[in-house]
């Protein structure tokens, strides 16, 4: 299974069984502080999050994948220059960040067209045992990270992504439950935690999101510009700076993501999946502010930016832009009559114009 899934162009692959998560106590505690903020889909689906075996009844096994995105240190802000200069695009417009997984191709479509190649031919091989299978890229209540690092895919980080030795943490993750027996050693290739005494993510996280092994995800940046519907909390403005949707902070400070090539566990080198090359690094703000729903469509087409509304979007360039004229990358006096024009439009619906007329204040008070 795992050199089909490795012909499959996946950059690692592993199996283990369909056994109840490690984590209910701490997941049931995550969920009861409201750390989850407004992701409800997350408590509504916890009681099958714990178990595998209730998402596919008699699943005995499963088959987790990781595509790699990103090579280990060779773009963005890390140790090495990123190939677009963000903060300034060629037309002179000042850029809102995207997250890396999302400047390429959607990972959902890339990752279940061939997990869906998997389950035919298992299915194929095994027709007589009637067996069934479940393909899961987000689509499931499934702890994905944590299948995956029982699988051998990598330990948990104290940032909570899942870290492969060799790959890094720049990588996505799919898995296919199954009825099939596939008898794993799974113990055998549990990943030592590397992390040691290193707290790099939890020192540069922006918004101090991070304890060990522990996220409150009402205070990253990654649920406030992608999950996040309702106005974000001006606490958070400053610490957004020029990402408008998700954030790469913990990962690009984590040494096992530094400048070293990316390997299988032959040493043979593994370069990142050529669908996930970027479209782009972001957006020019002024744009974003001036989208309709047309244009996000256009723009967004074929990736998984596609889970920001076009409000949500607006309303995080208008942050952006304040930060962008604080930092002087934008003349304030732009940036002020620019938001003044959104605070007085009522076409513009009310998250817009407040989060504006909140950016403008601050602004107008420095
Ligand atoms: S994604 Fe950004 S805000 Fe969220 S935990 Fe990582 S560094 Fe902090
Ligand atoms: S930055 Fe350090 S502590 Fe954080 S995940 Fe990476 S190795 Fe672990």
């Amino acid at each position: 299974v795992i050199e089909r899934c490795r012909a499959l162009g996946f950059a690692e692959a592993g199996v283990c069984q369909a056994t109840p998560t490690a984590f209910a106590d701490e997941l049931r505690a995550w969920l009861a502080s409201g750390e989850h903020g407004s992701m409800d889909y997350l408590a509504r689906h916890a009681a099958l999050r714990v178990d595998p075996r209730l998402v596919l009844p008699g699943a005995r096994s499963i088959v987790m994948v990781a595509d790699l995105y990103e090579s280990r240190g060779t773009r963005g802000e890390g140790p090495k220059a990123s190939s677009v200069k963000l903060g300034v695009d060629a037309a002179g417009g000042v850029l809102g960040r995207i997250a890396r997984y999302a400047r390429g191709r959607d990972y959902h479509e890339v990752i279940k067209r061939r997990l869906h190649a998997l389950a035919d031919e298992l299915r194929a091989e095994f027709a007589g045992d009637g067996a069934e299978f479940r393909v899961f890229v987000d689509t499931a209540p499934v702890l994905e990270r944590e299948h995956a690092a029982r699988c051998g895919l990598g330990w948990i980080g104290k940032h909570t992504l899942a870290i492969h030795p060799r790959l890094g943490s720049y990588t996505l993750l799919g898995g296919v439950l199954t009825t099939l027996d596939l008898s794993p050693p799974t113990e055998r290739h549990a990943v030592t935690d590397h992390c040691g005494t290193c707290t790099r993510c939890i020192d540069a996280c922006p918004t101090r999101a991070i304890t060990p092994y522990h996220v409150d995800a009402r205070r990253c940046i990654s649920y406030l510009t992608i999950e996040r519907r309702g106005m974000i909390d001006p606490e958070f403005h400053r610490a957004i700076g020029d990402r408008i949707f998700g954030c790469d902070v913990c990962q690009e400070v984590c040494p096992h993501n530094s400048p070293r090539e990316a390997s299988d566990a032959l040493g043979e080198r593994i370069e990142a999946n050529p669908e996930y090359s970027p479209r782009r690094d972001g957006f020019d703000l002024l744009a974003v502010l001036d989208w309709r729903e047309e244009d996000r469509r256009r723009e967004f087409s074929g990736t998984s930016l596609k889970r920001a509304t076009l409000v949500m979007m607006k309303r995080n360039a208008a942050i952006a832009l304040g930060n962008a004229a604080a930092a002087g990358k934008i003349r304030p006096n732009a940036a002020c009559e620019r938001l003044r024009t959104i605070t007085h439009d009522e076409q513009e619906p009310e998250i817009v114009r407040s989060t504006a007329r909140r950016v403008l204040d601050d602004l107008e008070k420095e």
